[in-house]
């Protein structure tokens, strides 16, 4: 049993600061990614505690080398480094048993601790096939896309919720409790690695009833951006349209298509 696990920091307990938490120039970045190891490795042990046989890690943050592979579980593998092609989800397969988000967190526009969609400075709303989605229904998708169902997240209580509404078999191990975008009720690592270790052990026990999720074809990605210039910049991209003077619309006969157009408009909006 192969389990994927998905790793980004904005959702890991203790982390609620953009800059000081995220960048890798912060003055608390050390700290967070530390932080950030200790709850993949949380994920990790309950993996194979649940009867996993192989456990992948992606670092999923910003330049995708946060994690801290010198005190990663040494059970694991890790895939580390940018830029990938399949982005947060690079290492997902048909191969996978199931797939599990750690330091995720809520879309952009819901009140979620730094919450954001894939670009902060970019997006507002990102809609596939008239749902609208963050960074947990675009990947989700993905790894429906290859058959595989997410069975956890992890992160504050909006991003559960969130997560909740779109994959109504999923778990959810909620860290921290959004005060505001930028504060938090956390717990302690001890205890929200403890949470995640539960947590990761029960959504394995229970993987029959998970159902991988994956939005019809043709998939239409819809993209909201947070002002026009940057919205006629990604339509630059072959076959995408302008929707409105701020949104951008681009289709493809399936979700992996679809979803690598969805990087490249981002990419392009600048
Ligand atoms: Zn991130």
């Amino acid at each position: 049993m192969k389990i994927f696990i998905s790793c980004d920091i904005e959702g890991i307990s203790g982390v609620v600061t953009s800059g000081a938490h995220t960048s890798s120039d912060g003055m608390d970045y050390e700290r967070a990614r530390s932080l950030m190891t200790g709850e993949a490795n949380a994920a990790i042990e309950g993996a194979f505690n649940a009867g996993a046989t192989e456990v992948v890690v992606n670092d999923s943050h910003g330049p995708m080398t946060n994690l801290l592979i010198e005190k990663l579980n040494p059970a694991a593998t890790l895939i580390t480094g940018s830029p990938k092609p399949l982005s947060m989800m690079q290492g997902i397969g048909e191969d996978c048993a199931a797939a599990i988000f750690v330091g995720y967190h809520a879309r952009m526009g819901a009140p979620g601790v730094l919450s954001h969609t894939i670009s902060g400075a970019r997006v507002a709303n990102v809609w596939v096939n008239d749902i609208i989605v963050g960074e947990t229904g675009i990947n989700a998708a993905l790894a429906g896309y290859f058959g595989v169902p997410v069975v956890l997240v992890c992160g504050d209580d909006i991003v559960s919720r969130e997560a909740k509404e779109l994959l109504p078999h999923v778990r959810t191990a909620a860290v921290k409790t959004a005060i505001t975008r930028q504060s938090a009720l956390c717990l302690p690592p001890e205890r929200a690695q403890a949470l995640i270790r539960q947590e990761t052990e029960q959504a394995l026990a229970s993987l029959d009833s998970a159902r991988p999720w994956l939005p019809g074809s043709p998939v239409t990605f819809k993209i909201e951006f947070k002002d026009s210039g940057l919205a006629e910049n990604a339509a630059r991209m072959p076959y995408s349209k302008l929707v409105d003077a701020k949104t951008v619309a681009f289709s493809a006969d399936n979700y992996l298509t679809a979803f690598q157009g969805l990087q490249a408009m981002i990419a392009l909006a600048c």
